[in-house]
């Protein structure tokens, strides 16, 4: 009996890419036809609005092998969103999304594929240094501890957007069409099994960084904003703490008055009353924000749950069936697969 092999999807966003892409198209041809012949894949470039030959080269790649894709954004996106592009388009049984720039080795694939073969549905790969400025790491580091701290799903560190994931992981994201997208919190967000495949990352190989600050900062604030209301409760707790003082205050002045004979200014009890009001605002600030942050939430439209597995809940196979959403490693290619 033929097993139709397993078809894999790399999928690559690319902003001003062009030296780097030809090279990227051969270290990932080159790995498949030496080490993983067993599997049939992709490459999906996503041009997000590149201003040089990205896209000329995409599409001449494309026209001399077929495994080559591309989708040309009319403008510059961002990151997240050319990715989100890529995976829209991506057809295969576990799809790795990697940047263009070689940051994210593709002799590592090769291990991440072994992951998923044994079992995991997401496969980060994790950075166990980072290469970056000092400012960068520094930033980075404080960033992500204070994520992981404040955030409602646990979005492991150190990890890029160098990741694979399964197939049902993807059809998940894909049902999420929030505008301001934080993929890797997204992924998390998903709870499916995942493992680590741990390296080094080297220094960008060509061209210059697309991050600029200023992306590198909406995009930590996409990942703040999505998946925790922290900085929402910010302005309740400058609440609670002026309206505590203010008490403390308050009840200082009282007592120097009953029992030391001491005189305030009108001066003194207005700014006192001023500063209560300012806190019990903040704190209207905050009740408000919860609002409009569920609101918000309404907004991203996310799945309310994800169901991995199902008993007795299929109409064709009525009796003690699990229905697992999940690829069978074992016996060939079928995805959604049900077990007796
Ligand atoms: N990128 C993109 N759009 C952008 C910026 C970057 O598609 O607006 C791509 C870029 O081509 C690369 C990946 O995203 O493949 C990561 O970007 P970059 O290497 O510039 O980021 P860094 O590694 O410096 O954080
Ligand atoms: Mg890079």
């Amino acid at each position: 009996m033929q097993v139709s092999k397993k078809m894999v999807s790399l999928v690559i966003p690319a902003f001003n890419e062009e030296e780097n892409i030809p090279l990227i198209y051969h270290k990932i041809t080159e790995l498949f036809r030496s080490k993983m012949p067993q599997y049939v894949y992709e490459i999906i470039f996503v041009d997000d609005g590149s201003r040089d030959n990205t896209w000329s080269i995409i599409v001449d790649m494309a026209k001399r092998d077929t495994q080559v894709k591309g989708r040309k954004f009319s403008r510059n996106f961002g990151h997240q969103i050319a990715l989100s592009a890529a995976y829209d388009a991506a057809q295969g049984e576990a799809i790795i999304s990697m940047d263009a720039d070689l940051q994210d080795p593709p002799e590592l694939l090769h291990e991440m594929i072994q992951e998923w073969v044994g079992g995991a549905d997401i496969v980060y790969a994790r950075r166990i240094n980072r290469n970056d400025g000092l400012l960068k790491k520094l930033t980075a580091t404080i960033y992500y501890r204070l994520l992981s701290h404040v955030s409602d799903v646990s979005i492991p560190r150190n990890v890029g957007d160098f990741r694979l994931v399964d197939a049902k992981v993807l059809q998940q994201l894909k049902s999420c069409r929030e505008k301001s997208r934080y993929l890797r919190g997204m992924v998390a967000w998903t709870g499916f099994t995942c493992a680590y495949v741990d390296f080094e990352r080297p220094n960008r190989h060509a061209g210059q960084t697309g991050y600029t600050w200023k992306k590198m900062v909406h995009l930590a604030f996409d990942g703040m904003t999505s998946f925790s209301t922290f900085p929402l409760k910010i302005v309740g707790y400058m609440g609670v703490m002026a309206i505590a003082a203010v008490h403390i205050v308050f009840f200082y002045m009282l007592y120097q008055m009953l029992m030391h004979d001491a005189h305030y200014q009108l001066a003194a009890w207005l700014s006192l009353a001023g500063f209560a009001m300012l806190g019990v605002q903040s704190f209207a600030l905050w009740l408000l924000g919860e609002y409009v942050g569920r609101i918000y939430k309404e907004s991203q439209a996310r799945p309310l749950y994800i169901v991995e597995q199902e008993c007795n809940l299929d109409d064709i196979n009525k009796h003690h069936t699990i229905r697992e959403f999940t690829h069978v490693q074992t016996s060939g290619t079928t995805r959604n697969t049900t077990i007796l």
